[in-house]
């Protein structure tokens, strides 16, 4: 099957460019591994998202972005990409079940997965109270203790919300400063029901059937402890996913795309958007404006390569 565009990853960048492509009358199609909207599907309220002044549910944006990119004809499939390869202009993209696709251009919107922490009991635990989506299992934790790793933004924002559940949330950070936006330390420091635990790492998740306690040393004294909980919910920052791209692209050391501003990619008529690239803003703002761009690139690159 022949297409002007196949956009890969379905996150907001992703939704964006399908919006733009398919109103410039591309044929587009956007190839999705799960379900489509990425890592806002797992941010139950988004509220720096302009245009909604009160915040919005992170799953219902996804639903919003995603009717609105079909609306104009954007083709969605759900589907593995597991090959890329060029013959001559023309871009080859292989699914797992075996499918082809045929592109004048392409737009990689893979975004990215959230890192682990490679210690004991993380992957006998996953699921039976280890997780990356307060979203998605916040609400078994009612009235429990739980505790969140990390200090950016996603730790901060969901242990506030994982506060509407557990009695106590314990946010274990491995320096004595959070790294997240303001207006959320601020929330985070006034609210009762969260804890923080400074300078400590992590080291053995325990329990027997779930998760019951994590060890925790404190990397400044040395002191080790442990504290009781159900649940750890792990926010360290993501990984791209960019693994199945294998020399198609320039990467940077961290696995990241590098992109010209135009979104271009190393390879022509190839571009990426969205937190697949590299950049220093990581967020739907940023991801759905290179999303626009990185269409209207190739708009341009098939009027002057087609
Ligand atoms: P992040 O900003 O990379 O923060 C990761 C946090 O985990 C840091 O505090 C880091 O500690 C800690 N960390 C990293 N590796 C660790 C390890 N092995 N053990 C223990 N701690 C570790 O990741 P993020 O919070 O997921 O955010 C990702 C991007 O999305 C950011 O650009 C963020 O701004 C954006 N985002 C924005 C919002 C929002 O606007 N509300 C919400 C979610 C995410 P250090 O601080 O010591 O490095």
């Amino acid at each position: 099957m022949n297409y002007d565009v196949v956009i890969i990853g379905g996150g907001p960048a992703g939704l964006t460019a399908g919006l733009y492509a398919s109103r410039a009358r591309l044929k587009s199609l956007l190839i999705e591994k799960g379900l489509p909207g990425g890592l806002v599907t797992t941010t139950e309220w988004v509220e720096n998202y302009p245009g909604f002044e009160e915040g919005v549910q992170g799953a219902e944006l996804a639903r919003k972005m995603e009717a609105q990119a079909v609306k104009f004809g954007l083709e969605i499939i759900q589907g593995a990409v597991v090959d890329i390869s060029l013959n001559g202009k023309i871009k080859n993209i292989t699914l797992d079940d075996g499918t082809r696709y045929e592109a004048k251009s392409i737009i990689l919107t893979t975004g990215a997965h959230p890192r682990l922490l490679k210690i004991e009991g993380e992957d006998k635990f996953r699921g039976k109270g280890v997780s990356y989506c307060a979203t998605c299992d916040g609400a078994f934790y009612r009235g429990r203790k739980i505790a969140v790793v990390g200090g950016g933004d996603s730790a901060v924002q969901e242990a506030i919300f994982l506060t509407k559940f557990a009695e106590i949330v314990y946010v274990i950070h491995r320096r004595d400063k959070l790294r997240s936006e303001k207006i959320l330390q601020e929330r985070a420091f006034s609210n009762p029901r969260i804890k923080f635990i400074w300078d400590s790492v992590v080291e053995k998740i325990a329990g027997d059937d779930g998760v019951s306690a994590l060890h925790i040393s404190n990397i400044k004294t040395g002191e080790k402890s442990v504290i009781d909980v159900h649940g750890i919910f792990i926010y360290i920052g993501y990984n791209p996913n960019t693994e199945f791209l294998k020399g198609l692209v320039d990467i940077n050391g961290d696995n990241y795309i590098t992109t010209d501003e135009n979104m271009s990619t190393s390879a022509p008529g190839i571009f990426a958007a969205g937190d697949v690239r590299s950049k220093p803003l990581k967020q739907i703002t940023t991801a759905v404006g290179e999303g626009a761009t990185a269409a209207m690139s190739a708009v341009k690159y098939i009027e002057e390569n087609f």
